[in-house]
């Protein structure tokens, strides 16, 4: 920790027109459209099931109950979509009616009642069901904790570049079967390293040892993929995306340039194969993983107790997307917080929170932008490098 530096406090300006207030119709006007395409997307996966939905999904869910819940989100839709026009605002109307009009295609389309048959697998698909499910589950888990115990409270779900991130959502949760393809793949290269005789090993004990197990070698794998991203410079504009977003919430965590999402699940699936634990084990780590990773970017202040001494927590990780120079290129974990102690990359000033956050660097703005960043920014970074060294030859 820098003991010469001098934190403060966060201060955030509410952007009252973006603010959700009632009665205005903007809430309606945003529910109904959002059950609108969610409602389309849901009756296009359910249509075409072998290209819209996830093989390993697919048998955690039950279509056919599923189906009430889009019949409800379907009227829903439709009911929010009516209000904004007894509301009577011009702006949210034409929301309200883009809401209606989508559901009457989801409608259209066969609502609700699409036959749920066999699915022939495929092994590329697009993960519709995964958006929709995890966009539902996410919003409504972690908007309502924000809500419930915001570390600042004039942050609002319309922050800037909100579409930018819902963007990366969609992106990440879409390619999840093409994601889970190359993971697989990479993986594999590592065959020689299987030992049966660890595995029976792993698998004799009980299953909440092996999650922990899984949780400590992901760690240790994800600790030394992020570092690296952060000190090797050729890597570090890839990374860079994901520290472009200056205002943390549950959505933020998403932003991230697809090589880096793509290398990241590569990567962690490495220590996973090798192990060969219980698929019970396996569950539990994918679900605490994937709560974590959103939580520890939500807009929270949670008292975690002692947990913040094991556990990564949205404290920690808001650290870590500070632009504060004691802070810079620490706290890596994406579990645990036992690597940066070990490595000496912690850094948690007692109970204070960052005052800013983002690149000392800007990135561009638009997601082909930060696309093209990691081409664009190691560029100048080897044309200052040509000017320097013709400067002093
Ligand atoms: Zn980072
Ligand atoms: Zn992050």
């Amino acid at each position: 920790m820098d003991s010469g530096y001098e934190y403060r406090p966060r201060e955030v300006v509410k952007d009252v027109t973006q603010e959700f207030r009632l009665g205005e119709g903007r809430i309606s006007a945003y529910l109904s459209v959002t059950l609108g395409v969610l409602s389309v997307l849901s009756v296009l996966a359910y249509l075409y099931p072998s290209y819209l939905t996830t093989t390993d999904l697919r048998k955690a869910y039950d279509g056919e109950q599923l189906q009430h819940v889009l019949k409800y989100g379907m009227y829903a839709s439709l009911l929010f979509g009516m209000l904004t026009f007894v509301l009577n605002r011009a702006a949210y109307k034409k929301l309200g009616l883009i809401g209606v009009g989508l559901t009457l295609v989801a409608f259209a389309l066969g609502g609700y009642s699409v036959p749920v048959g066999d699915v022939e697998p495929r092994e590329l698909s697009l993960g519709v069901d995964w958006l929709v499910l995890a966009f539902l589950g996410s919003t409504l888990i972690f908007m309502t904790l924000e809500k419930l115990f915001p570390k600042y409270s004039d942050q609002l779900i319309l922050r800037p570049e909100w579409s930018v991130d819902l963007f990366y959502f969609c992106f990440n949760h879409l390619a999840i079967s093409a994601i889970l393809i190359f993971a697989n793949y990479q993986a594999s290269h590592f065959d020689w390293a299987l030992s049966p005789a660890v595995q029976d090993a792993v698998r004799a004990t009980p299953v909440l040892l092996q999650v922990v197990l899984i949780v400590l070698c992901a760690d240790f794998v994800l600790y030394w993929e992020h570092r690296l991203y952060h000190e090797v410079q050729l890597l570090w504009p890839i990374h860079a995306v994901h520290h472009s977003v200056e205002n943390i919430d549950w959505l933020a965590g998403s932003r991230g340039h697809f090589v880096q999402v793509f290398s990241e699940r590569a990567l962690v699936m490495v220590p996973l194969y090798l192990l060969g634990a219980d698929e019970a084990a396996l569950n539990i780590y994918v679900v605490f993983a994937a709560l974590q990773a959103v939580l520890i970017h939500c807009n929270v202040a949670i008292p975690f107790g002692p947990i913040k001494y094991l556990l990564v927590t949205p404290q920690f990780h808001h650290w870590h997307h500070s632009s504060e120079k004691p802070a810079l290129d620490t706290n890596y974990g994406a579990h645990t917080v036992l690597f940066d102690r070990l490595f000496g990359t912690y850094h948690m000033p007692k109970d204070l929170w960052p005052a800013f956050y983002g690149t000392t660097t800007p990135l561009p703005r638009s997601v082909i932008g930060q696309l093209l960043y990691p081409v664009t920014a190691n560029r100048q970074r080897w044309a200052r490098k040509r000017r320097k060294r013709s400067q002093t030859d």
